[in-house]
């Protein structure tokens, strides 16, 4: 049996190794955090149509729709008129044929669900070396003890620790897209229900929405920057002094959203930046997801990326003996998809955070008439105004039937 090691447990991770073990692969996942996100940790996040479809095909769908936040509206304030009531379904309709947005806490603890029992996972360990020779790869972990695998597959984010292994230091594909993003959780103090708000400004954005399984919210901040910030990205309190300085002086909800900052336990900040690599793999590593595509968190539908490149990635590796020509169909099959993807991070960008005072007005009064157009013209205006089309519904899934097992 082909033995795949798969860093990362998160989305794409579990999804890649429920798959290979569908198709008669032997997936070992390896994970650095201590035990499985909490399921309602993290950020709110998007499944569009393809990943929809490869969560229908896990038999996940009754669960994802069951776990959906429930966001119905999004009210966008602008300073002296009174606020914009958008419908959120509407709005994402415009990008893809089906949504759903759910935390991704909750979307990892489904797919792990439906991978953890006949799956080898690994927490509280990461690869410290690969070494590979061309008929497979010897791995050491910081932890545990060397094995060997015949391939090793980075799930394992943004800042992947395989890709720096196996490509080199991200600082050479890592594209920073101009912008920073922030995210911690805060008390619903507004009794937010089904509603997100936010506040766009010149260069900025705030916002906050209800977690309604845990009764909390969540304070999300975005903003531009022409230079990226030096900071040490262990230190949470220098971070958390950066995002105050940022938006010190700011009005509506900023105060009141800071005043919680000090005790948040769950604070993340990040560039928004791509990882733009036109290869993912080198001989028998590769990489999926994040790790390879990043298209910008926050900006680039990632997660939807995640789902169906590592769907593709197991069905393409089942089509082939040999799994080197199978790593390569991967990327060809995945290419064009994830290329077009690349181009939305940047307009979602300019959308969200526009540069200038016409940009935010811009911004409103396009989701003032996505409000009150009839659907056919909203959708119309949504890619009009996020400038692209339909990238993330961009690729047709193939039902693999796989000629090799394992
Ligand atoms: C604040 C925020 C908001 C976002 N909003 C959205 C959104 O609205 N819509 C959307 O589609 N996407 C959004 N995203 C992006 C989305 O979260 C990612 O695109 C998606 O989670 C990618 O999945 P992944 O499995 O490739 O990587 P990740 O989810 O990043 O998972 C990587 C996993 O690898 C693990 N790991 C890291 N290093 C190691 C190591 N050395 N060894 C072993 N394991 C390791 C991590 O602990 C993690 O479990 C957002 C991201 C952030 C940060």
């Amino acid at each position: 049996m082909t033995k795949v090691l798969i860093s990362g447990a998160s989305v794409a991770g579990p999804v890649l190794a429920y798959w290979l073990k569908r198709y008669g692969f032997e997936p070992t996942v390896v994970e650095r955090a201590p035990a499985l996100r909490h399921s309602l940790g993290g950020h709110a996040i998007d499944l569009f149509g393809p990943a929809m479809e490869v969560a229908e095909r896990m038999g996940l769908l009754t669960e994802v729709y069951a776990a959906r936040t429930g966001t119905k509206t999004m009210t966008m304030y602008r300073p002296g008129r009174p606020p914009i009531d958008a419908d959120v379904d509407r709005l994402a309709a415009g990008i893809s044929s089906r949504h759903v947005e759910i935390m991704r806490g909750e979307l990892t603890k489904l797919l792990y669900d439906a991978s953890a029992d006949d799956v080898e996972y690994i927490f509280g360990d990461s690869i410290a070396s690969l070494d590979d020779d061309g008929e497979g790869v010897d791995v050491t972990f910081e932890q545990g003890e060397p094995r060997r695998f015949d391939l090793v597959i980075g799930a394992d984010g943004l800042h992947s620790n395989v890709r720096r292994l196996a490509f080199g230091p991200e600082a050479s594909y890592l594209k920073y897209l101009g912008g920073y993003l922030a995210v911690y959780t805060v008390p619903n103090y507004l009794g937010l229900d089904g509603q997100m708000l936010v506040h766009p400004a010149i260069g900025k954005l705030v916002g906050t929405y209800p977690v309604h399984q845990t009764g909390q919210a969540r304070a999300l901040f975005l903003w531009r920057r022409p230079e990226p910030l030096s900071y040490d990205y262990r230190d949470v309190d220098q971070q958390k002094d950066l995002l105050r300085q940022e938006f010190a002086g700011s009005g509506w909800e900023v105060p009141k959203l800071f005043s919680y900052l000090d005790e948040a336990e769950d604070f993340y900040l990040d560039s928004i930046s791509q990882i733009t690599l036109d290869h993912w793999h080198r001989g028998r590593v590769a990489l999926v997801g994040d790790a390879g595509y990043s298209p910008g968190p926050a900006v680039g539908g990632g997660t939807s990326l995640a789902m169906v490149t590592a769907y593709v990635l197991a069905g393409e590796l089942a089509s082939y003996a040999d799994p080197v020509a199978g790593l390569r169909a991967y990327e060809d099959q995945v290419r064009d998809f994830v290329l077009e993807n690349r181009k939305v991070g940047p307009s979602m960008m300019k959308a969200l955070v526009p540069t200038s005072k016409a940009g935010v007005w811009l911004t409103v009064h396009a989701l003032h008439l996505i409000n009150k157009l009839p659907t056919g013209l909203q959708n119309l205006v949504t890619r009009q105004s996020l400038g692209f089309a339909k990238a993330l519904d961009s690729i047709e899934l193939k039902d693999y039937q796989p000629s090799k097992v394992g």
